[in-house]
């Protein structure tokens, strides 16, 4: 499971830097918990170009993922790993100025995570709010569902050809996804 992060798990406040930021979107923990127990990794796949900009730096963000995590914890919900892309084309900071193949629409982080964790694209979902995320994901190869979140409403008909399914919130499309490996899982026995 590949889940976008700003708009989609936490409320999108633009270059969010700091954990006193971090706000969770209404019944997102929960979707995560009900995706923990389903067995299927979870992994947050983010852009962060603030970085690129200048306007927060990569331990920023750690610390950010850092208090997502405590909070999933205190709750009973896990984020397995976080991937992020922290360039942009017209960075600020050098460093972070390239044309790289992980900021989304490209599919890198997706791939990079297959890699590492030894994944079946083609079984995994991705859920974002943007069109970029529809994107990405159909690029990697997985079903695409958007959320109404974040500039889920805004980006709505940008993504109509993308995605294959469209959900009021992150708690509604894990409904969905809990619907697809149950029919999944029925067909293998
Ligand atoms: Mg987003
Ligand atoms: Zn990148």
């Amino acid at each position: 499971m590949f889940l976008d992060r700003d708009g989609t798990i936490n409320v999108d406040v633009d270059y969010l830097s700091s954990p006193e930021g971090v706000e969770f979107i209404p019944g997102s923990i929960d979707a995560i918990r009900e995706l923990n127990a389903l067995g299927v990794n979870v992994f947050v796949i983010t852009n962060q170009s603030g970085i690129a900009r200048g306007l927060l730096t990569e331990s920023d963000m750690h610390a950010v993922h850092g208090a997502m995590h405590a909070a999933m914890q205190r709750h009973g919900a896990r984020i397995d790993d976080f991937f992020f892309c922290p360039h942009h084309p017209d960075a600020v900071v050098e460093q972070y100025r390239k044309r790289c193949a992980c900021r989304k629409p490209a599919p890198g982080m997706l791939l990079e995570a297959a890699a590492k964790y030894e994944i079946n694209l083609q079984a995994s979902f991705m859920i974002g709010d943007k069109f970029v995320d529809m994107q990405a994901g159909k690029a990697a190869g997985t079903v695409c569902i958007q959320v109404c979140t974040g500039y889920g409403t805004a980006e709505r008909a940008a993504a109509e050809g993308t995605r294959d399914y469209i959900a009021d919130d992150l708690f509604g499309a894990v409904q969905i996804v809990k619907s697809i490996i149950h029919q999944r899982r029925q067909s293998y026995e």
